[in-house]
């Protein structure tokens, strides 16, 4: 297994850098500098499921988070992947060469975790990627999990959380996917929608909640991506987590996603750049 080529330390961190929360009785998000790191599981059960692993040389601050929340004896029973982006994988060859345990992901996103195809360049043009200036190269090429990748079930099951279902939400990746459970209506929606302003994606959190389309200047498929949010938000969610920003429950969340949805043009899409340019001559 290894990393992408140009993987590298990314120095940014949200205020919320280091700390976990309790969002639900098996829900624990711990933030990893500007990203959100989910062990599924109730901590007295002795099971539990990472989904998504944080950035680049953090593994220690998420082996730390594992042993705060399940004890010193912490080992998950599986990693769930979203996406391949680096503030998604950075940590998890370290984590199966720690644990040894399977790594799941949508088929659709396994060619980028298995060293076969790279993302497309990020568009640093496009509004909200100035921020990114400090982040000028964010790694894209693909890291390579070899066989330690497996797909998520056709059927729609997920491995090791029986309540699961996974679902796809393809846009801001080929293979993105998100993960809900009916019983509360808990939804996992990986960057199909983030919890934060774009432009404090990458840098510190406000604290203020507020829902926005996937991260613009790395999403290259802007119909897919919308379709992605109203598919999400017919689900009726309860409660969710992205892979960016503050979990949301209740009204604020149908509410931001419905707003999300309506104002898309404004809100969400990029008014300009290479990703939407194509799209204006159809
Ligand atoms: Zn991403």
């Amino acid at each position: 297994m290894k990393y992408g080529d140009d993987y590298r330390k990314i120095p940014m961190y949200s205020k919320e850098s280091g700390k976990g929360t309790e969002f639900l009785p098996d829900v624990y998000v711990f933030v990893d500098q500007i990203v959100n790191v989910l062990f599924i599981g109730r901590p007295e059960a002795n099971s539990f499921v990472i989904v998504d692993t944080g950035l680049y040389k953090r593994s220690e601050k998420i082996i730390e988070a594992a042993i705060e929340r399940f004890g010193a004896h912490a080992k998950p029973s599986a990693i769930l992947l979203t996406h391949g982006h680096v503030d998604h994988v950075g940590t998890v060859i370290d984590l199966v060469e720690k644990w040894n345990v399977p790594v799941y992901a949508a088929e659709a996103e396994l060619p980028y975790l298995t060293g076969q195809k790279s993302y497309p360049e990020p568009d640093y043009t496009a509004e909200g990627g100035l921020v990114l200036k400090t982040s000028k190269f964010f790694p894209r090429d693909p890291i390579d999990l070899e066989n330690h990748v497996q797909p998520l079930p056709e059927d729609g099951s997920v491995p090791f959380l029986p309540e699961f279902k996974w679902i796809p939400v393809p846009g801001h990746t080929e293979g993105q996917t998100a993960f809900f459970r009916e019983r509360d209506r808990f939804l996992i929606a990986a960057d199909a929608f983030v919890m934060t302003k774009q432009e404090d994606l990458y840098s510190v959190l406000t604290q203020k909640k507020i829902i926005s389309g996937p991260p613009r200047c790395l999403t290259p498929d802007w119909v897919s991506a919308k379709e992605a949010v109203v598919k999400l938000y017919n689900l009726r969610p309860q409660y969710a987590v992205s892979g960016h920003g503050y979990p949301m429950s209740g009204h604020e969340l149908l509410e931001g996603l419905k707003d999300l949805i309506d104002h898309w043009e404004e809100k969400a899409l990029p008014s300009h750049g290479k990703f939407v340019d194509d799209s204006d001559h159809q």
